[in-house]
């Protein structure tokens, strides 16, 4: 925190009236708190002084009345698992830890619909809804420790997407604290609603700095009957990406366009039992999901596309443990990139789908040019992309400049710097290459009235 901060600092006095606010047992100074909650899963660090974990939404208003009044910064927090540092605080003062509000209030069978507190974590929602009969799709890679508060305040996506849709989708209504204090019901409960403006909605994917989220109205769907997996290898990944427009094109939805680049695919290549991998290999991972018999017919008219479309083998998933081994491939490149080279950048940028192959073909040159390597994988049947640029310590120069030239290369193709990940604060600089001085104008008197003393999560999407 810089000693300009225009915030004002926690004296020990402030700490005891937080404390008298929200109670004593929801205060935690301790370095090990501290510490925890400085990190997130970006490379960032900020130290917070004081961790308020709090449990009801009454404790969430007392704290926000406090701040607003005495001016210090709140950062609410989930699990802490984003990738762009939007729940660390860069202004110091508190972070608001929701995990502990983790109760799922109803799981409504009649009218399809969840109400549950933020700090669930998606995949306790998605169990409490299939056992039910019900499914709750967004699918994050991180649903195993990603709260739901977290996924709606950064509109999380996953592989599912590409049929069912991101998170937005699926918040039909949401409780948030103000930044003053007041507490906001928007949206509904109903599957429809127009009335006013679409307020949930605006705090669906605002990163935590318009109000802090303490319930949710989802909508659920019925389960599917059964899902089908396979993988198709590809010579290259023009082959593939012709294979992903025909599907989709083809009358299919699947559930799942996976894509791994040849960087990717031979970081993993071991795991996979084509024996030699084409230099320029590239490897689609593909679900279908319906009722029973569907799902299978979809994925045998997959399969046949792939072949039409040059895919020199297929790997179809024969049962729940086969399947578990090749999203297991695609889990690992992650874990692999992150062991090959000391630091690295992760990108998640959207490209229209037909000039996928066309982007990732010019990543080559890049690399040599900058002295870097680039990995490409992701979310090919929506166009988003994880690029993760990667190289050795004391590259980090080199490494801003390539990161610049790709984002303008995206957007020079007609795409997004972020399809999940969010701004956050890593990556605020690059803002206004994207935005237009109208947008960030609007956004910047929006964020106004919502918090017009600039106290709920300070310091992220704009400076
Ligand atoms: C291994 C791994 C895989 C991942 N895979 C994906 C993926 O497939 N798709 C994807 O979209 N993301 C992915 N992510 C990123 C991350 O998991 C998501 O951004 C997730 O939505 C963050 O949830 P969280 O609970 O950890 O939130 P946090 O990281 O704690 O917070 C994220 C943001 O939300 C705000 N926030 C949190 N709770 C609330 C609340 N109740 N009210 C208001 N604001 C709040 C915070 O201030 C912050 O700005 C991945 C991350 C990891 C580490």
């Amino acid at each position: 925190m810089s000693d300009l901060s225009p915030y004002t600092p926690l004296t020990p006095e402030i700490i005891e009236r937080i404390r008298e606010n929200v109670g004593p047992e929801a205060v935690d100074v301790t370095p090990q708190a501290l510490d925890e909650a400085s990190r997130d899963a970006s490379t960032e660090v900020h130290v917070p002084v004081v961790v308020v974990r709090a449990t009801s939404c009454a404790q969430v208003q007392a704290l926000l009345r406090l701040a607003n009044e005495l001016h210090f910064p709140v950062t609410p927090r989930g699990a802490g698992t984003g990738l762009a540092g939007g729940a660390l605080a860069v202004h110091g003062g508190v972070v608001l830890a929701l995990a502990g509000m983790k109760r799922i209030l109803d799981i409504d069978a009649k009218n399809l619909i969840a109400v549950v507190e933020p700090g669930v974590i998606v995949a306790d929602l998605q169990a409490a809804a299939r056992a039910k009969g019900l499914c709750y799709p967004p699918d994050p890679a991180s649903l195993d420790t990603a709260t739901v508060g977290g996924t709606a305040a950064t509109n999380a996506g996953g592989p599912a997407c590409v049929k069912y849709g991101v998170t937005k989708h699926y918040v039909l209504g949401l409780e948030a604290v103000l930044p003053t204090g007041e507490l906001l019901g928007a949206g509904t409960a109903t599957r429809k609603g127009v009335v006013g403006y679409d307020l949930a909605q605006l705090l669906v994917g605002s990163e935590g700095t318009l109000g802090v989220i303490t319930k949710l109205i989802l909508k659920l769907i019925p389960l599917s009957g059964e899902t089908c997996t396979q993988v198709a290898l590809f010579a290259d990944l023009s082959a593939a990406m012709g294979a992903v427009s025909a599907i989709m094109a083809g009358g299919v939805t699947p559930s799942a366009v996976e894509f791994l680049d040849s960087r990717c695919l031979h970081l993993v290549g071991d795991l996979l039992p084509f024996g030699d991998l084409p230099r320029d290999g590239a490897l689609l991972l593909l679900e279908t999901d319906g009722a029973q018999g569907a799902a299978q017919a979809e994925m045998e008219r997959v399969g046949a596309i792939c072949v039409e479309q040059g895919a020199l083998h297929l790997l179809p998933a024969t049962d729940e443990a086969q399947r578990g081994e090749l999203w297991g491939v695609r889990r690992q490149v992650s874990q692999r990139i992150h062991d090959s080279d000391p630091i690295y950048v992760p990108e998640d940028v959207v490209l229209p789908l037909a000039r996928i192959a066309e982007f990732v073909g010019r990543l080559p040159e890049m690399e040599e040019r900058h002295g870097l390597t680039i990995y490409a994988f992701g979310h090919s049947g929506d166009g988003n992309i994880h690029i993760n640029v990667t190289g050795k310590a004391g590259l980090e120069e080199r490494m801003e400049a390539c990161v610049l030239e790709l984002l303008k290369l995206v957007l020079a193709m007609g795409g997004t710097m972020s399809g999940e990940h969010g701004i956050g604060v890593a990556k605020k600089r690059f803002l206004p290459l994207e935005l237009s001085e109208a947008s960030m104008r609007i956004q910047r008197g929006i964020k106004d009235v919502f918090d017009p003393q600039g106290i709920l999560n300070p310091g992220k999407l704009f400076r």
